[in-house]
């Protein structure tokens, strides 16, 4: 039904290999379907609920999967937005609406699935926050123990509120995400665990289907660029491969303008886009508020640079700042709450039409990432606190100056 693929250098390796990189050359891999032998329309697709599992044809899976409801998040016409912009076709795919509260979920159903179908019986990652929240769950209904890596003092407080209560072994490394990352490849190795980090190649395709919900919910239409925030990389990669397998089923006759946004303070994709370099450099010390996106050597670096380049998009990087006065105008503007990370990709675009790289007439997805819900501390210490009075209607007039 499937291959695994070296990206590097085209080496195949059998669908029931445990895996993540190419055993010759050390590259990463990828799941390649026989599309010609696939039989599937569109409005096959359409005639099911929308999900990640509308797409079972395109996704590695072959029993039951493990799930909990992932995908069919809404489409949010940003009409507010959108108009002090100048931009009549803007629009945001709330990935905060999955079950943990992110995408994160999209992978986590194939990945998690995957792991039972290879008989594995334990699971692993490292994590800025959300991946372990969501492993944890998923892990939980698998019913087999997870353990996740998380960067000590730097992973928002509703993650690993979740990750703890789902009851995955949390461990806090004295290190930065980069650094778990690398302990947790080891450890699995070592270990024999199942490794859910987006190296993965069967966790991106559960990602990439973020892509089929949204020309589903555009009514069959491309948008002319999708904008997604950049750590390690793998979500703007697996929409970009979800939309080429698109278009050798000639569902769809082009590809959107695949776009990067990464924060100021931790932006190596940004900087080999822009420069040109044949690879990124990884950062040694990223930092930003957006801590899903405090990642300084991502790890699908090479199918990024080609996600973005052969689709003609481009990368930019926005300052915390511009991050959260982004996730206030979502907030008061549109009624959406996101995490700081998910807000880079519309502040993103903001500062993209306002320098003129972004054409207004364009239509534009933007993916907003994870809930507000995630990250309460940064909410709260940015907005003013509420105002307390005494329980009489004097002074709850005089609080509210009426
Ligand atoms: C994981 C995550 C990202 C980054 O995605 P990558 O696939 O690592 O590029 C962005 N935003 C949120 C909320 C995330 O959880
Ligand atoms: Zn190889």
């Amino acid at each position: 039904m499937f291959d695994l693929v070296c990206i590097g250098c085209g080496a195949t390796y059998p669908s029931d290999a445990v895996m993540y990189t190419c055993s010759r050359c050390g590259h990463l891999l990828e799941v390649r379907y026989d599309l010609a032998n696939i039989n599937i329309t569109r409005k096959d697709w359409l005639s099911k609920p929308i999900s990640v599992w509308r797409y079972r044809e395109l996704l590695p899976v072959s029993g039951s999967p493990v799930t909990l409801h992932e995908g069919g998040t809404p489409l949010y016409h940003l009409q507010r937005i959108g108009e002090e912009l100048g931009v009549k076709e803007l629009y945001a795919k709330h990935e905060g609406m999955n079950p943990t509260g992110s995408f994160k979920d999209r992978g986590m159903t194939v990945g998690v699935s995957m792991a039972m179908q290879l008989g594995m019986s334990s699971v692993a990652c490292a994590s800025t926050g959300n991946t372990s929240a969501s492993l944890s769950a998923y892990g939980a209904k698998a019913g087999i123990p997870v353990v996740v890596l998380l960067p000590s003092g730097k992973v928002a407080l509703g993650k690993v509120a979740q990750a703890l209560m789902h009851g995955a072994r949390v461990i806090s490394i004295r290190g930065n995400f980069d650094r778990a990352l690398e302990m947790v490849r080891d450890l699995c190795e070592k270990k024999g665990i199942y490794l859910l980090n987006s190296v993965n190649p069967y966790r991106l395709e559960g990602q990439k289907t973020i892509g089929f919900e949204t020309i589903d919910q555009l009514n069959g239409e491309v948008p002319d660029r999708m904008v997604l925030p950049v750590g390690n990389a793998g979500n703007i990669s697996a929409v970009y491969k979800g939309l080429l397998e698109l278009q050798e089923l000639g569902f769809v006759d082009r590809i959107p303008m695949m776009t990067g946004i990464q924060a100021d303070g931790s932006q190596p994709v940004v900087k080999a886009i822009k420069g040109d370099l044949p690879e990124v450099v990884p950062d040694l010390n990223p930092e930003t508020i957006a801590t899903a996106i405090r990642i300084g050597a991502p790890v699908n670096a090479e199918k990024v640079l080609k996600a973005i380049r052969m689709s003609k998009g481009t990368a930019d990087s926005v300052t915390d700042e511009e991050i959260l006065a982004m996730q206030r105008d979502l907030a008061q503007k549109e009624g959406i709450g996101v995490e700081p990370a998910s807000a880079a990709s519309v502040a993103g675009v903001k500062k993209l039409i306002e320098s003129g790289e972004i054409d207004r007439n364009e239509r534009i997805v933007c993916v907003v990432t994870g809930h507000l819900l995630k990250d309460p501390e940064t909410v709260i210490k940015q907005c003013a606190p509420p105002i307390e009075c005494d329980a009489t209607l004097e002074s709850l007039l005089a609080a509210l100056h009426l």
